[in-house]
């Protein structure tokens, strides 16, 4: 049995005006979805426990079987992982977004204007020598990652302050970070400030740190579940989790984190992956979370027809091929267009089995509306049991 989880990155929404009321899901032209749809299960899943924060650390979580409310520590030490940081108990790891901030206080950018990766590594080792590890005073440390997401690595005693994720705060006023550790994080934000002025071709115009924890301990994916599992992804933070519960993490030519991602290299990618013996491929891509932030109602819709005509047109008869297959598909979170930010509420999912037809249903929000609502982190238990 071959198994495949899609996801598409904050894809669910809410009836947007922009498109006469409906949903991405509902608008969008998805011949093969909707056909899965007819032959397989569809419901709700609470990707997001209760009280957690909905971003794509704990959504993927969940996707990967893991539950958030025992795993997870925080958003950063996932990506501090992606970047093969493995820290000892004493260190803990922040996000440290590259930011555009107005000069009366807005967050203009929470992504900073893009900066591609190699300004952005040129920003974070001019920030490392300054304010981390070229300065004898500092007790700091900072990596670079991927365009506008870094990693500052800090003392245990930083950890103690409530950060708001700078993607909520697009066009309204920044808010300081509060609580015993707040003092020293805007201290080294105000310093960045000098940093990022060296650095006139890159928008940002300081830092923005949040999203901290210690490196949580999650068993080996294989241990987990019993069965093997790769992932193809251009998010640090979905491949931080990959690298914490050693799954396969091939290099994929052409997958970024953006609308030009290649989705039909994504999609190759897990069926190399499978036939090369994994048991489970998870696809994920960003780019519906990209254009819910952008309150872009066309490229989220063109992004789940590129889902359906570039992955799943050409998944499911390379799997028919290979035997028995099960698919799993659901985002990590809503991200709906009117908010252009995360929603804790549950998300549609499909589940498929190529030998045993389901009840059959609309793969949308309103097609799932009446479903009780399944744990996430349940739902791949289910994709194996079925
Ligand atoms: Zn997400």
């Amino acid at each position: 049995m071959k198994y495949v989880i899609c996801v598409p990155d904050g894809c669910a929404d809410e009836p947007f005006d922009g498109l006469g009321g409906r949903t991405p899901l509902e608008v969008a032209q998805t011949p093969t979805i909707d056909a899965l749809a007819a032959r397989g299960t569809v419901g709700r899943a609470g990707v997001i426990p209760e009280g957690m924060a909905p971003g794509s650390d704990v959504g993927n979580m969940s996707i990967l079987g893991y539950d958030p409310a025992e795993f997870h520590t925080g958003r950063a030490p996932i990506e501090a992982a992606s970047l093969g940081l493995k820290l000892p108990a004493d260190r803990l790891a922040y996000r440290c977004n590259l930011v555009t901030v107005g000069e009366d206080a807005t967050m203009v950018d929470f992504a900073g204007g893009h900066p591609s990766t190699e300004a952005a590594r040129a920003v974070l080792e001019d920030l490392d020598a300054m304010l981390g590890r070229g300065n004898p005073d500092s007790v700091l440390e900072f990596h670079a990652g991927v365009e506008y997401r870094h990693i500052m690595v800090a003392p245990a005693d930083w950890l103690d302050a409530e950060c708001v994720p700078p993607h909520d705060l697009t066009g309204r006023p920044s808010v300081a970070p509060t609580g015993p550790a707040a003092e020293r994080l805007i201290e080294v934000t105000e310093a960045s400030r000098a940093v990022l002025a060296r650095h006139p071709d890159v928008a940002a115009n300081q830092i923005w740190l949040w999203g901290q924890g210690f490196q949580p301990s999650m068993p080996d994916f294989a241990e987990h579940h019993g069965i093997t599992g790769g992932i193809t992804t251009a998010v640090d933070l979905v491949r931080g989790l990959g690298v914490l519960t050693d799954m396969a993490l091939p290099d994929v030519e052409g997958a970024t984190p953006g609308y030009d991602t290649d989705y039909a290299a994504q999609r190759d990618a897990a069926l190399a992956g499978l036939a090369d013996g994994l048991d489970l491929f998870v696809i994920h891509v960003e780019a519906t979370d990209e254009a819910g932030h952008a309150g872009d109602a066309a490229e989220k819709v063109r992004s789940l027809e590129l889902w359906d005509s570039e992955i799943l047109a050409g998944l499911v008869p390379e799997l028919d091929r290979m035997g028995p297959w099960r698919l799993l598909m659901l985002p990590d979170h809503a991200t709906p267009l009117a908010r252009r930010t995360h929603t804790p509420d549950p998300v549609p999912y499909l589940l498929v089995d190529s030998a045993v037809d389901g009840p059959g249903g609309t793969y949308t929000e309103a097609g799932v509306a009446d479903a009780s609502v399944v744990p996430g982190h349940e739902l791949l238990s289910h994709l194996l049991v079925t």
